[in-house]
């Protein structure tokens, strides 16, 4: 079941993306790339390793936030984890409801960030709720997305700490 609703979310997102056009163009495609010495991926969502085989040199860290992959900067969308395609938007748990907002690790990377949820096609909106909606049916996804969504609260109190909006 678990794994059914990520089916579902990635087939959703396969075909929507945050514009109309290739928003990495705008960027050089900052949310692929690790600084020189630094080792960056992306979480993926409970059950997710078993729906794309590993293409080499990609590897999966376990860490305390779950499983974490690392990929060359490059990727075929067939395997991108639906962390990628939700990015650089979150769909958080607010109570029984969903709402879609930037995820606050976009902004120290993403161009897009600082319009807010304005900066993405209602489209890809509209498909980042449908996959919190869905996620949230499921207990194992909805235990992650909120977990995502507290560690998400508590980087944007510190980035208001700090000034950043
Ligand atoms: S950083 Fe933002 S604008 Fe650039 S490719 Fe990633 S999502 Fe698109
Ligand atoms: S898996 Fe693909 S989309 Fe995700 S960070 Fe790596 S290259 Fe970018």
């Amino acid at each position: 079941m678990a794994v059914d609703v990520l089916t579902r979310c990635r087939d959703l997102l396969a075909g929507v993306t945050p514009m109309e056009t290739d928003c990495g163009l705008l960027c050089g495609a900052a949310c692929c790339s690790s600084l020189p010495g630094e080792e960056t991926g992306m979480l993926l969502f409970p059950g997710e390793e078993a729906l794309a085989p590993l293409p080499a040199g990609w590897r999966i860290l376990d860490t305390q936030a779950g499983k974490l992959l690392v990929c060359d900067s490059r990727c075929d969308r067939r395997n991108r984890p639906l962390s990628c395609r939700l990015f650089p938007l979150l769909p958080l748990i607010r109570g029984d409801a969903i709402k879609v907002a930037v995820d606050a690790r976009a902004r120290a990377v993403c161009p897009m960030a600082a319009a807010g949820t304005k900066g993405c096609s209602q489209r890809f909106v509209d498909a980042v709720r449908q996959c919190g909606q869905w996620l949230r049916e499921d207990s194992e996804q909805r235990d992650f997305l909120l977990n995502l969504t507290r560690a998400h609260d508590a980087l944007r109190d510190l980035q208001r700490a700090f000034g950043g909006g």
